[in-house]
């Protein structure tokens, strides 16, 4: 069901905002001149209304969900659309642009998204498995937190429009009577554009700002410029923005509001930046400064800063990666080998497969925790005892899979039973942290 809003939600109605994204499709009036679709798909569109056409300010992750928006705006302008505008290069943002385009339309674009766009066609295969896991796609819809509004698995053919503009630091024109400006704001990517418009101190920040702390280093994507991250927003601010309508959550209105947010955000930025660096400089270990960064009670208990989409554990990661190497000072990580040494020594320790296995499948105290991404939605988790070790040459086959150890198991011919094996290592030895992951394959 769809609903016509032309109420702005301010900053003193924070709880329903607190979401990256809502499930309910609704078609927000910020002003009589600037449209927000939310919850027609992860990613928002925005219209901007001119005298002559309709601006589009990014266009979803879907042909479909593009449609949808498009078709509810039209009960308010039939005015053909003369722009449309990439905040940045990622899916949700660009696929559904067919969806929108006239014979005249022009496509705007900040011009690193020409390569951006060329390294992630170059990481597709990589891309499309990342995502898939990213938003969950083999877990059922209703079970997911922020889902995309296409189907990973079947994905639609992309509506995707190559830019006919691309421009380096700022663009401006006007269009219908409205100036825009659009300008080069790097942070989510490196292609980042903010768009402002100043004959209705509206602001347009793409996915600079959004109801989570931010995605500063996505677990499977590249890096992330941070400290951009933060110099474009104190831009923002030295805009004066009376509105702020993200490509992602609701609008906000009120510029003191608006400015303390992102004035907020910045800190946040910065804050876990620097506390990063000060500790990689102390010689901490990644793992230690993971546990130990928190932003301080003010930030954390701002709505717009909990952990809905970005960590801050995450950020911590990506700011350790940006500024050393893969060498974290252990020799034995160097040159590292394969998983097989440690898996075996682990089961070894644990008094080797077949005590793994019944003790497993007896389960009781002793039984071992099964848990790892997964197992959910593709059968229920149980230990079984690979085929291979069954019958009459059970013995010696089991003789082997104690020898070779669980890895051996995991690569069973029949696929019966996938056995890993992890544990946490102390520092002088084997912890008794060992952790049994038993997932049924098949
Ligand atoms: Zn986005």
């Amino acid at each position: 069901m769809r609903t016509f809003s032309a109420i702005l939600l301010l900053l003193s109605s924070l709880p329903a905002a607190a979401q990256l994204s809502q499930n309910t499709p609704e078609l927000i009036r910020v002003n009589p001149h600037v449209y927000c679709a939310t919850g027609y798909a992860l990613g928002n569109v925005i219209f901007v209304l001119t005298d002559r056409s309709i601006v589009v300010v990014d266009t979803t992750e879907g042909q479909a969900p593009a449609q949808a928006a498009f078709h509810d705006f039209r009960k308010i302008s039939a005015l053909p659309v003369s722009y449309i505008v990439y905040t940045h290069f990622h899916g949700d943002h660009v696929n559904g642009a067919k969806v929108f385009a006239g014979p005249d339309t022009k496509v705007i674009a900040q011009k690193n998204h020409i390569e951006e766009m060329r390294k992630y066609r170059l990481m597709m295969g990589y891309n499309r498995k990342l995502n898939q896991v990213q938003w969950a796609a083999s877990v059922p819809r209703e079970e997911r937190g922020a889902t995309l509004g296409v189907d990973l698995l079947h994905p639609p053919e992309s509506g995707y429009i190559p830019p006919q503009v691309a421009f380096d630091e700022e663009y401006k024109f006007t269009e219908g009577g409205v100036r825009f400006e659009l300008y080069h704001t790097q942070g989510e990517t490196v292609d980042h554009l903010m768009v402002w418009l100043p004959d209705f101190e509206t602001l347009l920040p793409g996915d600079l700002f959004y109801w989570s702390f931010p995605m500063l280093a996505s677990p499977g994507k590249p890096d992330r410029p941070v400290l951009e991250w933060a110099a474009s927003l104190d831009r923002m601010r030295q805009l004066h923005p009376a509105y702020l309508v993200g490509s992602h959550s609701r609008p906000l209105a009120g510029r003191e509001a608006i400015d303390q947010a992102l004035g907020n955000y910045a800190r946040a930025i910065r804050y876990v930046h620097d506390q990063t660096v000060k500790r990689i400089n102390d010689g901490e270990p990644l793992y230690q400064i993971r546990q130990e960064v928190r932003l301080p009670p003010d930030l954390a208990s701002q709505p717009y800063l909990q952990p809905a989409y970005g960590t801050v554990e995450w950020a911590v990661n990506g700011v350790f990666r940006q500024y050393t190497g893969w060498y974290d000072f252990d020799p034995a990580h160097l040159n590292g080998g394969g998983p097989a040494p440690l898996e075996r020594a682990l089961a070894e320790a644990a008094g080797g497969t077949d005590a793994i296995l019944q003790a497993c499948a007896q389960g009781g105290s002793r039984r071992p925790t099964a848990t790892g991404a997964g197992t959910r939605g593709s059968g229920r988790q149980q230990c079984r005892r690979a085929s291979p070790a069954r019958g009459t040459a059970g013995a010696p086959r089991r003789a082997e899979h104690q020898r070779r150890g669980a890895q051996h198991l995991s690569r069973s011919r029949r696929g019966r039973a996938a056995l890993g094996v992890t544990g946490v290592m102390a520092p002088h030895g084997l912890s008794s942290a060992i952790v049994m992951v038993v997932r049924q394959s098949s």
